[in-house]
C-alpha cells in the first residue's frame, strides 16, 4: 500500500491562508489571510515551498517559511511575489501596526532560494515528479501536478476562460487525487464579449457627457487586462499605483500572455500620473485606472474625494468587492468612506464582472474531465463553506467520485492499494 499524506493548512472555509502540506515536506502555497485580523496561517515548516501564483492569499506568508531548502514558481510569479511582499512590509511599517512578521531580510532569503520554473517542465522535488501548468488565472499562475507512487493534482486559482490578456487553463494530464477551487461553483459570469461591449459604451457616454471615470483595479493582471481593452478601443487612460510596476513586470514576460503587443501600445499610450499630471486630470472629461481595486486604500481615494459629487462622473468596479471593504459599502450603502468619514456618493456607481476564475459551467467540465482522466477522490478548497460542500455534492452525485470539503487543519492519509 503506497500512501500520500496531505494537510490542509488554510484556504478550506473561505479565501484566504491557501496552504497544503504533503508528506510532511513539501508545501503548496503559504499565503495571507487579507484584509483579516489573523494574517498568518500556523506556522509549520516544510523543505520545499511551490508558489502557484502571485497573490497574497497563497503567497503572503512565505517569508515565513524560514527552513524551506528550495522555493519553486514561474518567473512571472516570483516577480509578483517580491512586488507584493515587499509593498505589504512598506505598508505595515506606514501604517505603524505591530511588527510585520518578516522583514525585508525575510523576503530577501525567500528570493535568493527561489527558482524559476517553465510550465510543463518536469523536475524532481523530494522523490516527486513536478510539474507547473498553465492556469489561466493570473499572468504566470499555475496549476501544480505531483507525481509519485500516488499523484496530486492541485487546481489553485483557475479559469479556462480565455480574456483579453491571458489564454485560459488547458489540458489537464491525469493524477489519482484532484484538490480543485470552489470559488464560484453555483454562479456563472457574463460572457466576456458582452461585458466588454457594455464597459466600453458606458466609459464612452460618460466622457461624451463630460464626467470622469475612474476604473479602480487590482494592480496584478486586472489592470492590464483593463488596459488591452481600452487599447483596442483607442481609449487612453490615466493610470496610478502599484499597477504601473505590475505592468512593467508583465511585459518583462511577453512569452506569458496572450498579445504583447496590445498591451506594450496601450501601455504608451497611457499618461503616468505624477504631481504636475495630476493637478491636470480633472480638467477635461477623463479616464483614471488605479489601484486598490476594492478603494480600500491608495490613490483611488484621492481620486473618488475628487469625484463623488458629481453626479456626470462613474465609478466603475471591475471585480468582486469582498465584505468589509469600502467598495462593497459603495455598492451596498452608496456610502463612502474617505478618511474618517462616511459621505454619500453622488456619481453612478457600475460593477463588471471580469473575473479571473472560472464558474460554475467551467468548474463542472473541469472535475468531469479530471474524473475521465483518473481522479477519483476530490477535494474543494478556496471557496466558503457552502461552496465547497454544494461542490463536494455534484462531485458525488453527477461525477460519481469521491470528495471530501476539508476544514483547517484536516490531514488525510491517501491510498493506492
Ligand atoms: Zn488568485
Amino acid at each position: 500500500m503506497i500512501e500520500i499524506k496531505i494537510k490542509f493548512l488554510g484556504g478550506c472555509d473561505g479565501i484566504g491562508k491557501s496552504a497544503i502540506l504533503v508528506d510532511g515536506k513539501i508545501m503548496m502555497d503559504y499565503g495571507l489571510q487579507t484584509g483579516g485580523d489573523d494574517p498568518f496561517p500556523l506556522m509549520n515548516d516544510c523543505n520545499h515551498l511551490l508558489i502557484s501564483h502571485g497573490h497574497l492569499d497563497h503567497c503572503g506568508s512565505a517569508p515565513l517559511l524560514r527552513k524551506a531548502k528550495d522555493v519553486f514558481a514561474t518567473a512571472p510569479t516570483a516577480d509578483f511575489t517580491k512586488l507584493l511582499l515587499d509593498d505589504s512590509v512598506r505598508l505595515n511599517e506606514k501604517e505603524n501596526k505591530k511588527r510585520h512578521m518578516y522583514s525585508t531580510y525575510d523576503i530577501d532569503l525567500l528570493m535568493s532560494k527561489l527558482k524559476t520554473v517553465s510550465y510543463n517542465e518536469e523536475f524532481k522535488v523530494d522523490g516527486y515528479s513536478c510539474t507547473f501548468l498553465d492556469a489561466g488565472h493570473i499572468v504566470g499562475s499555475s496549476s501544480i501536478l505531483l507525481k509519485g507512487d500516488v499523484s496530486l493534482f492541485y487546481s489553485s486559482d483557475t479559469n479556462s476562460i480565455e480574456t483579453k490578456l491571458i489564454r485560459g487553463s488547458n489540458g489537464f494530464p491525469g493524477a489519482d487525487v484532484g484538490i480543485v477551487e470552489s470559488t464560484y461553483f453555483g454562479e456563472d459570469h457574463t460572457p466576456r464579449k458582452d461585458l466588454e461591449d457594455r464597459f466600453i459604451k458606458s466609459i464612452k457616454e460618460t466622457i461624451e457627457e463630460g464626467g470622469n471615470v475612474i476604473i479602480p483595479c487590482f494592480a496584478i493582471n486586472r489592470t492590464q487586462e483593463i488596459l488591452s481593452i481600452l487599447g483596442e478601443h483607442n481609449i487612453s487612460p490615466y493610470l496610478d499605483g502599484m499597477g504601473v510596476e505590475a505592468t512593467k513586470i508583465i511585459l518583462s514576460h511577453p512569452s506569458f500572455i496572450k498579445n504583447s503587443s496590445l498591451l506594450k501600445r496601450s501601455f504608451d499610450n497611457v499618461s503616468l500620473v505624477n504631481k504636475k499630471v495630476r493637478k491636470r486630470i480633472f480638467d477635461e472629461p477623463s479616464v483614471i485606472v488605479t489601484t486598490a481595486g476594492m478603494a480600500n486604500g491608495g490613490p483611488v481615494l484621492n481620486y473618488l474625494k475628487r469625484i463623488y459629487k458629481d453626479p456626470k462622473s462613474k465609478l466603475m468596479f471591475t471585480g468582486y468587492q469582498v465584505e468589509g471593504t469600502n467598495g462593497r459599502m459603495i455598492l451596498e450603502k452608496g456610502l463612502l468612506r474617505l478618511n474618517r468619514n462616511l459621505v454619500k456618493i453622488e456619481s453612478t456607481v457600475e460593477q463588471y464582472d471580469f473575473s479571473s476564475h472560472s464558474g460554475d459551467k467551467e468548474l463542472k467540465s473541469m472535475v468531469k474531465r479530471m474524473a475521465d482522466k483518473g481522479v477519483n477522490l476530490f477535494f474543494t478548497v478556496h471557496g466558503d463553506r457552502d461552496n465547497n460542500e454544494s461542490f463536494v455534492e455534484y462531485i458525488k452525485e453527477e461525477v460519481g467520485c469521491e470528495a471530501i470539503a476539508p476544514h483547517t487543519n484536516d490531514t488525510y492519509n491517501v491510498s493506492i492499494t
